[in-house]
């Protein structure tokens, strides 16, 4: 009987991530000593200090090791009835160890496990542009990441609402930058309206920050947003934009020009400081340099900027960077030309297409397409979130396998309302199917391309909600980001994952989150403070009402400027029954790549269609008579200022 009570005891340890390798023995560690804690150097001082903090007895010794048989942050973990051993390969194998063993407390079982991860770059990103994130909020959500073995926190610092970094030489940045609303210069776009709102963190928190991230073996890598979304540094600079006179008359007398000019000689010398002082700041080895979402649009408006491209703006900071000893990492359009450097890290995130075609150009990436890893994007119809990709369940997150990213199709995941109508949404255009053949598929690029895995935060949701509302978008996500970063598809099961989790109960039927059963991570996750999705404090969220959002397909985008007569059409295989539809083209933070002038047309039957509205400020409502069959919005202009157009999802009430 007892080996019986033990094999379960083993068997329930519910660990996440699962390791590679585990060999089980019998009976468990003592614990009825006075904790003591050895480690064989110095640097694994502030390791033993934070085991410290959790161990009330038994013996721990911490091992450094650098010539385990074992790859880059692995670790081997033994633990035997007189107690643990945990022999890192590095300073975070030790960490990934530790963490490990904590996962196996109150009662440790005699085992041995070796364990490595999968993928180098296992990250999240978090936004504290749009929510300002006060720094101890920062190193809490730090500690939860690390305590999943996520290694990397990529830190925006810098958007369009706000600039959150001191920099010593341009004060105004944080003065004028940090704040918006209220006598600000700077447009509330999200929260509170007529209320001052901002904070930044000064140079003293960022080192701060940055030491707590190392003491957990998570590297920490600064984003500065360029060209574009840096209307908070524009607003406290305006010198650094394109030298024209502006139309207010659309935007309440608000300058929303958000491009740095890219002729200004004077801008790539601004930078050449701001870049200095931020890698002073932080140890990584690389700086983030954004290149996302530029409205080019305000460069054409310049004669000095003519001719010249994002790619040269991207290589003069790739430039500025390793002048500063950095290498610079971007979002995949600034590397779209494969005209910066090869050794660029590339943050593919727009679709699976683009990590891939980055990778495929040689650039080392990281696997952050919206539709599996943006953890903004809501986790069921009914809750808040964005949903330019769909919604991102846990499920999604974990279905993501790293190894076979050329296998994996774009899949955005289909709402209610698109199963119940059956809805199908395509662009048209006479010159793209005249003169464009679907490209093939990217021939394989080789899987070293792809460095890692990570999930960005962007934070307009969350101010509405409060600062637990990064708890309940991270967790579990997170844990299933985690796993698939870490563990080999050999030893990863949904079915297991959801299991370990205490998503499910042992017969794999839906369990009670708010009562999470001990001894699974979420009980864990409860023993740590965190207020994950499902939990009993955030269970009760309120519906956002009875809106359907209706787009089959990942964002619908066109990669080129509009032109008379291009068309998005969605089809019904069920007739929509509905009172308004809500039609907008543009994407929310580039809303230009829209429609400037045209149409929305509607069709009863399927085949005839009939103008119901004409676009105004890239929008339509309509009221539909009948049920509807096909709704379409038909552009009636030349050219958006832009090389795209798309299109958000309908809106039905
Ligand atoms: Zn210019």
């Amino acid at each position: 009987m007892f080996v019986c009570a033990v094999a379960w005891n083993v068997s329930a340890q519910n660990l996440v991530p699962q390791p590679v390798s585990i060999s089980r023995g019998e009976g468990t560690m003592m614990l009825d000593t006075y904790p003591r804690i050895e480690s064989s150097s110095v640097e694994l001082a502030p390791l033993a200090r934070y085991l410290g903090d959790f161990l009330t007895g038994g013996r721990v010794d911490l091992t450094l090791d650098p010539v385990l048989e074992l790859p880059v942050e692995g670790y081997r973990l033994k633990v035997t009835r007189e107690g643990a051993h945990i022999t890192g390969k590095d300073y975070n194998g030790v960490w990934n160890g530790i963490q490990t063993f904590l996962q196996l407390l109150p009662a440790p079982p005699v085992i041995t496990i070796e364990d490595w991860p999968l993928m180098p770059y296992r990250g999240v990103m978090l936004d504290v542009a749009r929510t300002f994130v006060p720094k101890e909020q920062v190193m809490r959500i730090i500690d939860n990441l690390a305590r999943q073995k996520i290694n990397k926190f990529h830190w925006h610092l810098t958007d369009n609402e706000g600039w959150r970094i001191e920099i010593k030489s341009y004060p105004l940045l944080t003065q004028v930058g940090a704040f918006r609303g209220g006598d600000s210069p700077i447009w509330a776009i999200y929260g509170e309206w007529d209320k001052k709102y901002g904070g930044f963190y000064t140079q003293d928190d960022i080192r701060q920050v940055v030491d707590f991230a190392a003491v957990r073996g998570v590297e920490i890598i600064p984003e500065i947003d360029l060209p574009g979304h840096s209307r908070a540094a524009a607003l406290s600079y305006p010198e650094i934009l394109c030298s024209y006179t502006p139309n207010l008359s659309a935007s309440a007398g608000y300058d929303t020009r958000d491009v740095w000019c890219i002729s200004r000689e004077e801008n790539y010398q601004m930078l050449d400081i701001i870049i200095g002082e931020i890698a002073s700041l932080f140890p990584s080895p690389y700086i983030h340099i954004g290149g996302d979402e530029v409205n080019t649009h305000q460069w054409a408006k310049d004669p000095n900027c003519e001719g010249l491209t994002q790619a040269y703006f991207t290589n003069r900071l790739v430039a500025i960077a390793e002048k500063h000893g950095k290498t610079a990492a971007v979002w995949n359009e600034a590397a779209a030309s494969g005209q910066i450097p090869k050794s660029t890290l590339v943050f593919g995130w727009e679709n699976v297409t683009a990590a891939r075609k980055a990778a495929a150009n040689g650039y080392p990436t990281v696997i952050c397409p919206g539709e599996y890893f943006y953890f903004d994007m809501r986790q069921s119809d009914s809750e808040p979130g964005h949903n330019w990709a769909g919604v991102v369940t846990t499920e999604k997150v974990y279905s993501f396998d790293p190894e076979r990213i050329n296998n994996i199709k774009e899949n955005r995941t289909s709402s209610a309302a698109e199963e119940i109508y059956g809805v199908e949404a395509t662009f048209f255009s006479e010159l793209l199917l005249e003169n464009e053949t679907p490209s093939p598929a990217s021939s394989a690029p080789a899987s070293h391309s792809f460095v890692g895995i990570e999930a960005p935060l962007f934070t307009s949701v969350v101010m509405e909600h409060g600062l637990d509302f990064i708890d309940y978008q991270l967790f579990p996500r997170v844990c299933a980001l985690a796993e698939i970063g870490w563990t080999p598809a050999s030893r990863r099961s949904w079915a297991d994952f959801e299991r370990r989790m205490g998503l499910v109960d042992d017969a794999g039927k839906p369990a009670d989150t708010t009562h999470p059963a001990s001894g699974t991570h979420l009980a864990r996750l409860a023993e740590m403070g965190i207020k994950y999705r499902g939990s009993k404090e955030l269970m009760r969220r309120e519906p956002e009402g009875k809106l359907l959002d209706v787009t089959p397909t990942t964002s619908i985008t066109s990669q080129r400027a509009p032109i008379e007569g291009d068309w998005y059409l969605w089809t019904f295989e069920q007739p929509l029954i509905c009172r308004e539809i809500d039609v907008k083209t543009g994407r929310d933070h580039l809303q230009r790549t829209g429609f400037p002038k045209g149409r929305v047309e509607i069709s009863y039957d399927g085949k005839n269609f009939t103008k119901i509205a004409e676009l105004n400020d890239l929008k339509a409502t309509v009221r539909p008579e009948k049920p509807v069959r096909a709704i379409r919005v038909v552009c009636e202009s030349h050219g958006n200022g832009e090389s795209s157009t798309q299109v958000q999802p309908l809106r039905v009430r």
